[in-house]
């Protein structure tokens, strides 16, 4: 049986030690627990075990398990890739959505949270390795695409996203993350009004001591606290 305390434990003394070793605080480093295909219970006692974040990536599986589980126990991420069709959930369910690429998609958001008078905190999801299997804008775009969503009033941009390509040398990961952080400079050059890049959410299981090396601010840990999915 997966022992989830345990893994939370030895992941933090991980985070504590990358960010020492990279002079940065380690509370600036925010962990948030992927939990996809994770049973509710699984869940709750990665929340009993201190877990203060959570991560999902498909909308219809979240939403059940958050109404067992309670809105108000975690803070909800949404990481999957999105279609606009169900962005009412997104919004109704989810504190940030990591995922965001298209005008069309922030403008369904922008729509729903309207609604409910909300404003969505978002990343925009870069597609760092130019990869046709991943979502995400693409390079070339992602400068226009953050001028377009800084005009929707329900929307408070946050920062970027990413998923380098998938190596298991963990090292292989950094260029990646060194691009996201390029492009995070080009946007705060531009001084876009209503755009922050405070969050960069970079790192899995494998990398994401390299992603902290390199700035991360939200990893995305799954397997290593949650098991083998
Ligand atoms: C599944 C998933 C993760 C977690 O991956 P692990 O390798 O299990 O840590 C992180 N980010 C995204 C977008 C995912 O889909």
């Amino acid at each position: 049986m997966t022992d989830i305390k345990t893994n939370l434990t030895y992941i933090k003394e991980q985070i504590i030690n990358s960010a020492t070793g990279c002079d940065r605080d380690h509370k600036t480093i925010m962990l948030i627990g992927v939990s996809k295909r994770k049973s509710a219970q699984i869940m709750t006692q990665g929340i009993d075990a201190g877990i203060e974040n959570l991560g999902e990536n498909y909308i219809q599986e979240s939403m059940e398990k958050i109404d067992i589980i309670g809105r108000d126990k975690a803070t909800w991420h949404f990481i999957g890739h999105l279609q606009s069709n169900k962005s009412k959930f997104a919004v109704r369910y989810f504190d940030y959505i990591h995922t965001v690429d298209t005008v069309k998609l922030a403008k369904e958001i922008n729509k729903q949270a309207k609604k409910i008078n909300k404003t969505q905190k978002i990343l925009l999801q870069v597609n760092i390795g130019d990869e046709d299997s991943k979502s995400g804008s693409s390079i070339d775009t992602i400068l226009d695409l953050a001028h377009s969503i800084a005009d929707f009033e329900h929307i408070s941009v946050k920062g970027l996203m990413c998923m380098p390509p998938y190596f298991t040398e963990p090292e292989h990961s950094r260029p990646y993350f060194k691009k996201l952080v390029t492009i995070k400079n080009q946007i705060l050059e531009t001084h876009i009004p209503n755009i922050s890049m405070e969050h960069l959410s970079m790192g899995m299981s494998n990398d994401f001591k390299v992603a902290i090396e390199e700035g991360s601010t939200m990893i995305r840990v799954g397997t290593s606290i949650f098991g083998r999915r």
